[in-house]
């Protein structure tokens, strides 16, 4: 056995994301534009010198803890979504939430670092992290040596380009433009973003039922009829 000295890792912040709940949240970040957050810097990491030079960089790596998936503990072999929940690949051949560590990496738009009364926070878009999400370290991304042009996505394919349609009813309309205004947060496109990823397991893909999916502080209520997408209502949650 290698000896190695003992170490254990504790968060350095924490994230505050429109996604309270994990469904609907997309399966990579990057695939919805209007998603965003905040990753609040816990002290005593939240020292503006240990971000300083961050800012020059328009995104990070975070790496985090898949805090929701610790007490449903790990399998050594998933089903990922990507094979319509099928077929079963090694958990290390995937990137599923229920493995060893619980450890997630995601690369997110950094669009800001501000500092107020409350903390120290980066302000974060693009993203596919659950509110409340522990944060083990933050990175640059470095183009010339993380985006890897040419390399293989194995059995995880790009997403498809189906065109989706989404359609309000006028009463969630209205919602959307009143809570637009009240917040200034991009609800109305965060919504049809989401929509078009198509948030159903690939198991009820064919059925007709009502969804609800929680952004923000709101409940949008919604149904797909075929590769078309209606939003019912919106509700306070
Ligand atoms: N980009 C990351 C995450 C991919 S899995 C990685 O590759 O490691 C993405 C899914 O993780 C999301 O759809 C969401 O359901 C889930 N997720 C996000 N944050 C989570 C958390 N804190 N605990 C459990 N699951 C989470």
């Amino acid at each position: 056995m290698i000896e190695f000295p003992s170490h254990s890792i504790s968060p350095i912040g924490i994230i505050h994301s429109c996604y309270p709940e994990k469904f609907g949240i997309p399966r990579q970040p990057g695939l919805v534009k209007s998603s965003s957050g905040r990753l609040a810097l816990l002290p005593p990491y939240n020292r503006e010198e240990m971000v300083r030079g961050l800012d020059a960089f328009s995104h990070i790596w975070i790496q985090f803890l898949f805090h929701e998936a610790v007490v449903d503990g790990w399998r050594p072999t998933v089903r990922p979504p990507w094979l319509g929940g099928q077929k079963r690949v090694g958990v290390f051949a995937s990137r599923s939430p229920h493995r060893p560590n619980y450890l997630g990496l995601s690369v997110v738009r950094l669009t800001g670092i501000c500092q107020d009364k409350h903390g120290l926070f980066l302000e974060i878009a693009e993203l596919d992290l659950l509110d409340q999400t522990p944060v083990v370290d933050i990175k640059p991304y470095v183009p010339y040596s993380d985006g890897i042009v040419g390399a293989s996505g194995g059995f995880i394919p790009p997403p498809e380009s189906v065109e989706r349609e989404v359609v309000f009813s006028e009463e969630a309309a209205i919602f959307c433009r009143d809570y637009e205004q009240r917040t200034g947060r991009r609800l109305r496109s965060l919504i049809c973003e989401s929509l078009e990823q198509d948030p159903r397991p690939a198991s009820q893909r064919r059925q007709m039922r009502e969804y609800g999916m929680a952004l923000w502080d709101v409940n949008v209520r919604w149904q797909a009829q075929g590769e078309r997408f209606l939003v019912l209502m919106i509700l306070e949650r």
